[in-house]
């Protein structure tokens, strides 16, 4: 997945998606908070006046739902998160036009979409959220009774700072979040995705395939023996040998979002669009290089297991996992140091049976 202007790698775009499903629930509620705050105001401005910025709260509402439902249909989510959230700018900035301008009680919200500018996109991002904020604002403040605004210039200055100030204090407290997050999906050993992250992608995938109909290959990697390794040089040579795999596993994929620690020496690899030749053919790929020199000083061998859904076929990953996992039981079995398929027939009545997972692999 190529990066955007908002977003710097697929770091953030993981962690972006994170952050906007930890947000919906609480968008609501906040959106709430105004809306009864809104409707306490009746007495002071009317039915029309507060009916109007009702509406916009609720149009707001309806365009994060809509922006979050299509955030798993798309190859580039953040666009469209970005174009709802300009959206929401865009409403408070007619609520302010129609409640007056220069003095309309609505003009500090301007700050509140603010917030979660930097909690999404990358320091670009939010200089551009803030722009356009800026810009919308002044807009917004100029378009009704221009004389306030001359007579009394803190008008448009107290809620410009505002919206300035906001920006930069969430964004100080936010990079400060990042940093936790991050480590959140990253092994920090390997640098590689941890499970939390995979489960968030196979979500979407499974999502994505509904609509794409393309299959989703999978490939498990073992490390042989690995525990001898370690039993012999100690526990820091072997981590030398995961980082030194983990390190040539990101070299040959194209992108950063495909490649995860999933145990102590397991990998999983997810091909989007890759069938079952396909995922074989990159497994192989790997196999051919991870065996050609040695990792992190010891000659090390790996066993793959590979699977993939089927073209039209919903991406189930339990399910294709499996299959991968059984594929690589079978590895071991016949000896290490190799790649096999998932025989689906087989590895149905095995994954009945639980065996992929909970046998053992011995020799
Ligand atoms: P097999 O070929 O059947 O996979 O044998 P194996 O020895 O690789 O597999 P086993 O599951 O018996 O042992 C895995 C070892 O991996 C055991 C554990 O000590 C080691 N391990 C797990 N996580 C780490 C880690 O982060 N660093 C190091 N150095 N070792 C680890
Ligand atoms: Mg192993
Ligand atoms: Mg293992």
């Amino acid at each position: 997945m190529a990066d955007s202007w908002l977003l710097r790698d697929g770091m953030d775009r993981e962690r972006m998606l994170d952050m906007d499903k930890r947000i919906q629930p609480l968008r609501t509620a906040a959106l709430g908070v105004l809306g009864v705050t809104l409707a306490f105001g009746i007495p002071w401005m009317g039915v029309r006046t507060i009916g109007a910025l009702l509406i916009a709260v609720v149009v707001a509402g309806v365009f994060f739902k809509i922006a979050a439902s299509k955030t798993d249909v798309v190859d580039k989510p953040e666009y469209v998160l970005f174009a709802g959230w300009a959206g929401s700018e865009l409403l408070i900035a007619i609520c302010i036009v129609i409640t007056g301008g220069a003095t309309s009680p609505a003009l500090a919200w301007m700050a509140i979409p603010v917030v979660t500018l930097s909690a999404r996109f990358s320091t670009r991002g939010v200089v551009v959220g803030v722009v356009t904020t800026l810009v919308l604002l002044i807009a917004a403040i100029c378009s009704r009774n221009f004389d306030t605004v001359i007579d009394n210039p803190m008008y448009a200055g107290a809620s410009l700072a505002t919206v300035i100030s906001v920006a930069i204090l969430s964004t100080a407290l936010m990079r400060s979040d990042v940093e936790h997050r991050t480590e959140a999906v990253i092994d920090p050993l390997t640098g590689l995705l941890n499970r939390t992250a995979l489960r968030n992608r196979t979500i979407e995938l499974s999502q994505r395939s509904a609509y794409t109909a393309e299959p989703v290959g999978v490939i498990v990697a073992d490390i042989d023996h690995f525990k001898r390794i370690n039993d012999r040089h100690g526990h820091s040579v072997g981590d030398a040998v995961l980082k030194d795999i983990a390190y040539v596993m990101r070299k040959e994929l194209r992108a950063f979002d495909l490649a995860y620690r999933i145990g102590g020496e397991e990998f999983l690899v997810l091909l989007p669009g890759a069938n079952s030749e396909e995922a074989k053919e990159f497994a192989d790929e790997l196999h051919k290089v991870l065996g050609a020199a040695p990792r992190g000083g010891q000659n090390v061998t790996m066993s793959f297991g590979v699977s993939a859904s089927r073209y039209g076929d919903i991406f189930d990953y339990d399910r294709i996992f499996e299959y991968a996992d059984a594929a690589l039981y079978l590895a071991k079995n016949s000896g290490r140091d190799q790649v096999r398929v998932a025989d689906e027939e087989k590895s149905v009545a095995g994954a009945g049976g639980g065996f992929a997972r909970h046998a053992s692999r011995a020799n």
